[in-house]
C-alpha cells in the first residue's frame, strides 16, 4: 500500500500517456508504439529497457499479426517482468543479517543529498524493529550537517552513534566504530561515508582506505556495500552508479525519494542494468518509508 502509494506520481505519468496512446484504437500499430515509447521513456525506464521492451512487443505483433489495445497493460507487464527475471534478488525477504557475520557492517555510500542520512536512519529503524542492535558510524567527517543530521537520526531511533571532531580521518572513524560494535556485541553496524565524487581517484583512494582500515579489525568486513542513489534525478542516478561501481565493489542498491517523483522507473533501470542487486527502496521521508525490493511486487504496484 505505501508502496502503491509511492509510485503514485510514476504510475499517474506512465499511464495518462499509455491512455493516450490508444485512444480510439483497437489495434497495436506503429503510432502506439512510438507513444508506448516515450510513456517508457518519461518514466525513466531508460533507452535500452525500452528499446528492448518495444522490439519484443514488435515481434509479439509480427507473430500473432494483431494485438488488442487491451491487451497492452498485461503484455508491457509480462514483458518487464522478464525484462527483470535475470537481474539480481535481494538475499533477504526481510531487515535481516545473515548468521556468523557479526557485527554485520554496512559502508553506505553515494553522493550527497541522495538521502543517504535518512536512509542510514530508516535502516537502523527496521533492523531495531527486527530485533536487532545497531550502531552508527558518522566517518563523513566532512560535513558538520552530516554529523549532525545522523546524530539525530541516532536520537530519534535509539541507537548508538560513534562519531569524531570535524576534519578526523574517516577510516579512523570507520575503525572505531566496527571495534565498538564488537564491544557492544552489536548485529549490525551502518557507516556513513562523504559523498563526494570529485574525481574517480579520489573516490577510490578514500573508499579504499576505510575498506583496508576496517577490515585490519574484521577480516570479512565491510559485508556490504550499499550505494544509495536518488529515484528522481533519473538518468542522474544511472550516471552515479556507474561511477561509484567503477570506484568500488557496490554489493547492493538503494533507490530513494520515488514517492515524489514520475521517474521511479528508473529502479527498473537500474536492476537492469547493474549486476548488483536493488535492495531497498525509499518511498517518503518518514522511519517506515524504506522498503525492502522485490521485482514482481513493484511490477505488480506499477500495474495495479
Ligand atoms: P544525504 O545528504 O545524502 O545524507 O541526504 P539526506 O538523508 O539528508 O536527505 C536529503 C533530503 O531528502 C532530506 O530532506 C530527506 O528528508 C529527503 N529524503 C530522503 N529519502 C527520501 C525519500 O525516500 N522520500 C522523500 N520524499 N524524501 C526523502
Amino acid at each position: 500500500e505505501a508502496l502503491d502509494q509511492g509510485l503514485q506520481k510514476t504510475k499517474e505519468g506512465f499511464f495518462s500517456k499509455l491512455a493516450k496512446a490508444v485512444a480510439g484504437k483497437d489495434k497495436v500499430d506503429e503510432e502506439v508504439l512510438d507513444q508506448v515509447e516515450d510513456a517508457l521513456i518519461s518514466a525513466d525506464v531508460g533507452v535500452d529497457t525500452t528499446v528492448a521492451i518495444i522490439n519484443r512487443i514488435e515481434q509479439r505483433v509480427a507473430r500473432d499479426k494483431y494485438l488488442g489495445t487491451s491487451q497492452l497493460n498485461d503484455i508491457l507487464q509480462e514483458e518487464i517482468m522478464s525484462m527483470l527475471t535475470s537481474a539480481p534478488s535481494n538475499e533477504f525477504a526481510t531487515f535481516d543479517v545473515p548468521a556468523g557475520k557479526k557485527p554485520y557492517v554496512i559502508l553506505v555510500v553515494g553522493v550527497n543529498g541522495v538521502g543517504k542520512t535518512t536512509t542510514i536512519g530508516k535502516l537502523a529503524h527496521n533492523f531495531k524493529k527486527n530485533g536487532k542492535s545497531v550502531l552508527l558510524g558518522a566517518a563523513d567527517t566532512f560535513r558538520a550537517a552530516a554529523v549532525d543530521q545522523l546524530t539525530i537520526w541516532s536520537d530519534r531511533v535509539g541507537v548508538p552513534i560513534v562519531k569524531k571532531e570535524m576534519g578526523s580521518d574517516p577510516s579512523s572513524v570507520a575503525f572505531d566504530a566496527v571495534q565498538s560494535a564488537i564491544a557492544r556485541d552489536s548485529d549490525v553496524v551502518i557507516i556513513d561515508t562523504a559523498g563526494r565524487l570529485h574525481n574517480k581517484a579520489y573516490l577510490m583512494d578514500e573508499l579504499g582506505k576505510i575498506r583496508r582500515v576496517i577490515s585490519k579489525k574484521m577480516p570479512d568486513a565491510p559485508h556490504e556495500v550499499l550505494l544509495v542513489l536518488d529515484g528522481s534525478t533519473g538518468q542522474n542516478a544511472i550516471e552515479q552508479a556507474r561511477h561509484f561501481t567503477a570506484a568500488t565493489d557496490v554489493t547492493a542498491i538503494a533507490v530513494t525519494k520515488l514517492d515524489g517523483t514520475a521517474k521511479g522507473g528508473v529502479v527498473l533501470a537500474i536492476a537492469n542494468q547493474f549486476r548488483i542487486p536493488v535492495k531497498y527502496i525509499g518511498v517518503g521521508e518518514r522511519m517506515e518509508d524504506l522498503q525492502i525490493f522485490d521485482k514482481a511486487e513493484f511490477v505488480d504496484s506499477l500495474f495495479s
